[in-house]
């Protein structure tokens, strides 16, 4: 219980916002001139509309979807009865056809779900047509790169544009308030039962257990803190998949496309090192000895650890984030973490995302580089931000890190990048793996 102590502690101090800081960002690199998506063109639809349009089909897809998770995960809490998808009378608003199908689906019921796009760092928007953060997300603040365009009903919009956008829209608040200690009446009628991991201080980390899957940890762990295994990232991807093809199949490409993106971004946080596993670069060994050392009274081992991974899970994300926002406002294509992401040599066409990719291969991977990057990251950084467990990055917003890098160690930061570019290669794959996914039946 003591190891769970620790590792409790590590996420309740972990940045759990994010894996990869801005998800469209790479998405537009990863899905890049994809022939699936070459020419696709949709119309805006909201929310409301796309459930009142499927309204007789929803009941028995979610219905699949619960009986699919509830044998295939086996920590899955079940979805209550009470909480069955119900449609509410014809002439209902809009608002009520949301607020229906956010509860059947287990969802923050006061998600915005404005119709918009994201665009670009530095692309030029129409001030009426400006969107602030407080229009897509529930959260109080949120990415100083992001910016967002507002979309009209019945507008002509890109497959490629919706699903980039929908990629980071999961980190815009729908997965809060859902715990029965989150404070809320719905975190109390989702019997999802308290969060399992993260903190409830936090405003972002009760996302955590649906955005990180520890699922490549060793059996001492697990014994320790079984909570771990509580990760509901796998059925959002299945939901939001079947969702998606559901959409696609019956003429609402709009939200069939939007939730492409959604499922993306699960797919994409698995990709992180540091969201598939809970101590990258300390092994099982050392954290017994840790805990150990806690037990005994001496917790700074322990609240070193802590602040150490802590700090280079901010350096990693700050580091990719500036590099591409960088890159996209200074118009260099050449980034070399856009051209791994661009990178299709390793796809292979007739291959989709399956039930369980997620957890098999996509976070396997992820998992299995995690301990070379953790080091690589102490050869590229000054040591006040990897080492140094005094640093505080929590509110590490206007740091420069790619600037640093640059700075600190050239020959450092070329095996920096070649650590990230397979990374950003599986990103990119498995990124297209979920459109094909999405357009098979
Ligand atoms: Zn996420």
């Amino acid at each position: 219980m003591k190891v769970a102590a620790g590792i409790a502690a590590v996420l309740l101090a972990g940045p759990l916002a994010h894996a990869w800081s801005d998800h469209s960002f790479c998405t537009w690199q990863a899905l890049n001139g994809m022939p699936e998506l070459s020419g696709r063109m949709t119309q805006a639809e909201s929310l409301g509309d796309y459930v009142r349009a499927r309204a007789d089909a929803l009941p028995a897809l979610l219905e699949r979807e619960e009986s699919w998770a509830r044998a295939e995960l086996p920590d899955y809490a079940p979805r209550p009865d009470a909480l069955k998808f119900q449609a509410p009378a014809r002439s209902a608003p809009d608002a009520a056809w949301q607020l229906a199908f956010l509860r059947a689906i287990r969802v923050n019921e006061q998600a915005r779900l404005s119709l918009f796009l994201q665009r670009r760092p530095g692309q030029a928007i129409a001030p009426v047509r400006r969107l602030d953060w407080q229009a897509v997300s529930t959260l109080h603040s949120g990415s100083g790169n992001a910016q967002f365009e507002k979309l009209d009903a019945g507008e002509a919009v890109s497959a490629y544009e919706v699903i980039a956008t929908a990629s980071s829209e999961p980190d815009y608040g729908l997965d809060l308030g859902l715990w029965a200690d989150s404070g809320t009446a719905q975190g109390m009628a989702t019997r999802f039962g308290p969060l399992p991991f993260g903190n409830p201080r936090f405003e972002y980390s009760g996302q955590a257990p649906f955005h990180m899957g520890f699922f490549h940890e060793s059996r001492v762990i697990y014994a320790a803190a079984g909570y771990l295994k509580r990760s509901y990232v796998e059925a959002r991807i299945h939901l939001y998949l079947s969702l998606a093809r559901d959409a696609l199949a019956h003429g609402r490409a709009y939200w069939g496309w939007r939730f492409t993106g959604w499922a993306m971004h699960y797919v994409q946080d698995l990709t992180q090192p540091y969201h598939a596993r809970v101590l990258p670069g300390i092994g099982t060994g050392r954290l017994i000895w840790i805990d150990l050392q806690d037990l005994l009274g001496r917790h700074g081992p322990k609240n070193d650890a802590i602040n150490r991974v802590t700090n280079r899970h901010t350096v990693i994300e700050g580091y990719q984030l500036g590099r591409m926002a960088m890159a996209y406002s200074t118009g260099h294509d050449d980034e070399p973490l856009f051209l791994a992401l661009r990178d299709t040599s390793g796809d292979r066409a007739n291959w989709q995302f399956g039930p369980h990719t997620g957890r098999d291969l996509v976070s396997a991977e992820a998992a299995a580089a995690a301990d070379a990057l953790d080091a690589q990251l102490v050869l590229s950084f000054p040591s006040h931000y990897t080492d140094d467990p005094a640093t505080d990055l929590s509110k590490a917003k206007d740091i420069d890190f790619a600037a640093i890098a640059h700075d600190h160690a050239p020959d450092q930061e070329k095996a920096l990048l070649a650590q990230m570019r397979p990374l950003m290669q599986a990103m990119g794959r498995h990124s297209r793996a979920v459109v094909r996914a999405a357009l098979s039946s």
